[in-house]
């Protein structure tokens, strides 16, 4: 089964002689308990593809589906219900709600929603990504990699279909990086959630089981088992 797939995504911005094709044809399957890496130089359609993928924006011709959900047949409303319950997102600037503490931002999808979500679930993530002792600071009071920990837990609170992490370790130092993508692959392969992650860093990229590449808006290469140095 699949978490998401595009199949056969086309994305124009703008129209006519100016128009640019951010995808041209992509077909990619993001199947459920795997980790998925989109690597490709700058302006390859990375964020286009994850943002289309995940109901951010939209298609130009084709589809994509989260589950067995076809994204283009969703109204503004249901597409926003759909990413608020069964999307997670981990962003490079970390998103947090800076008023709120560790514990209510970990919670606020699931507030949002008016769900009480599955209380061991929440226990387990909190100690996963280690924020026990943390849980009534406010994310001025934590470090770079700790706050990113908050949004991974964050991300899974609602137990997605999927998280999409765009450049998750682009803010983060390296040691804070591998840690935060050390929680990801855990989720993928302890608890059989589904991450897709942008990414242009080889060394993220090496966490991933998959990984596959866009050049031009197409799909170019994808590698199973991806090690950094095969993956530069
Ligand atoms: P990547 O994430 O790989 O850097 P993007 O998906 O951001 O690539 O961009 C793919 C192409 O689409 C680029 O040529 C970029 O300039 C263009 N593009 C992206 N977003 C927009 C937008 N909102 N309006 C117009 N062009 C865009
Ligand atoms: P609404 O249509 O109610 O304003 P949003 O467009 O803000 O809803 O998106 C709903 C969900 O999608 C939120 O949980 C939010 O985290 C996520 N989301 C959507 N777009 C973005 C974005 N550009 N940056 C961060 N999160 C976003």
């Amino acid at each position: 089964t699949t978490a998401a797939r595009v199949v056969d995504a086309v994305k124009v911005y703008g129209t006519g002689d100016t128009g640019v094709r951010a995808l041209d044809g992509v077909s990619v399957d993001f199947p459920v308990g795997r980790f998925t890496a989109i690597m490709g130089p700058s302006g390859s359609g990375k964020s286009t593809l994850m943002h289309c993928a995940a109901g951010l924006d939209t298609l130009t011709s084709g589809a994509a589906h989260v589950g067995d959900t076809d994204l283009s047949t969703l109204d503004d409303r249901r597409l926003t219900l759909l990413r608020r319950d069964r999307v997670g997102f981990v962003f490079q600037a970390f998103n947090l709600v800076p008023t709120l503490t560790v514990a209510e931002n970990i919670r606020l999808p699931l507030d949002l929603a008016g769900a009480e979500g599955d209380p061991e679930w929440i226990a387990a993530l909190i100690d996963v990504v280690g924020l026990r002792d943390r849980l009534h600071h406010r994310p001025s009071e934590l470090s770079g990699g700790q706050q990113q920990r908050v949004a991974v837990a964050r991300a899974f609170a609602g137990q997605p279909d999927v998280v999409f992490a765009d450049e998750p370790t682009g803010n983060l130092d390296s040691r804070s990086g591998e840690e935060v993508l050390g929680l990801l692959g855990r989720a993928v392969r302890q608890t059989s959630r589904t991450v897709v992650m942008v990414t242009h860093d080889p060394m993220a990229a090496a966490h991933a089981d998959e990984v596959v590449f866009l050049a031009d808006g197409r799909l170019v290469d994808r590698m199973t088992a991806p090690t950094a140095d095969k993956v530069l």
